[in-house]
């Protein structure tokens, strides 16, 4: 058990990558918050979780809404009495050439992706900071190191993250309180299977390992940046996207 009683709170937990980290942390002995915009998918997750004999508490919370955010932290420390990991895993895409993005997509992931990281990691910080500990992992993505035709916002928004966790990581490590991100590449979520046949296969061509990621495979990486044997990382952005992008 290598997250025994810790206390996780993930952003869009409810389905796709986020309900993959929710469970694996769970196995490992962790009582999670699944907080998710889905209200209904959030307690289905949450109700999984419990099956496997974890607390569970699902939270309907928008990211974007820094009031929300900081009363669903109260939330957790109400029930819990501490907050130990935080995955801010909550994205969207709203996709289109520069030439034809409306403002208000710009706006929307921005908000999401970027604002609402900001967000919850201001609300965790403060108790974390108390209890002198604490993992904050972003779900940031290999378009924030790359860029990507037709991703603006996207790609904007998720370079964002990876300089915010280098910020939140020099400003929280005397505290004992370690911030990576990681850059998953193409995984198999609903957010992927939206893709035309075309796109996917284009994309497989650039992949060295010439398939797509899985929720799983995210998730395991998580695991190890909020378990005790990263202690020592700080700041990194750990790319996962089977050989796609090499730095
Ligand atoms: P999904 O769309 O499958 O799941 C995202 C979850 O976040 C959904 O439950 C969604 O709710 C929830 N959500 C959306 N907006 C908000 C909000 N404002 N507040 C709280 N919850 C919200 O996405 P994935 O699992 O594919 O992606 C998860 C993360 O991984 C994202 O940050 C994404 O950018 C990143 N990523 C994904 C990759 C991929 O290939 N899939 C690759 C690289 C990064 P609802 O169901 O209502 O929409």
């Amino acid at each position: 058990m290598r997250l025994q009683d810790k206390v996780a709170f993930i952003t869009g937990g409810a389905r796709g990558i986020g309900q993959a980290i929710a469970m694996v942390f769970a196995k490992e002995g962790a009582n999670i918050v699944v907080a998710d915009v889905n209200f209904e998918a959030a307690q289905k997750t949450a109700s999984d979780i419990e099956a496997l004999g974890r607390k569970a508490m699902a939270l309907e919370i928008d990211v974007t809404d820094y009031g929300k955010v900081e009363e669903g932290v109260n939330k957790i420390l109400d029930k819990f009495g501490k907050v130990d990991i935080l995955v801010n895993n909550a994205g969207i895409t709203k996709d289109n050439i520069l030439l034809r993005m409306s403002p208000a997509d710009w706006d929307a992931v921005i908000n999401v992706n970027l604002k609402g990281t900001f967000n919850c990691i201001k609300a965790v910080s403060r108790p974390m900071v108390k209890q002198r500990s604490g993992r904050i992992i972003s779900i940031a993505s290999i378009i924030g190191l790359m860029g990507n035709w037709g991703q603006a916002n996207y790609a904007a928004s998720k370079a964002g993250i990876i300089a915010l966790t280098k910020t939140t990581a020099k400003e929280l490590a005397s505290r004992n309180i370690n911030a990576n991100a990681v850059a998953p590449g193409f995984i198999q979520t609903d957010m992927t299977a939206k893709l035309s046949e075309d796109v996917k296969t284009k994309m497989l061509k650039a992949i060295p390992m010439a398939k797509l990621g899985t929720p799983q495979d995210v998730a395991n990486v998580c695991l190890f940046l909020a378990s005790e044997e990263s202690n020592y990382i700080t700041g990194q952005t750990i790319i996962i996207d089977g050989g796609m992008v090499m730095v």
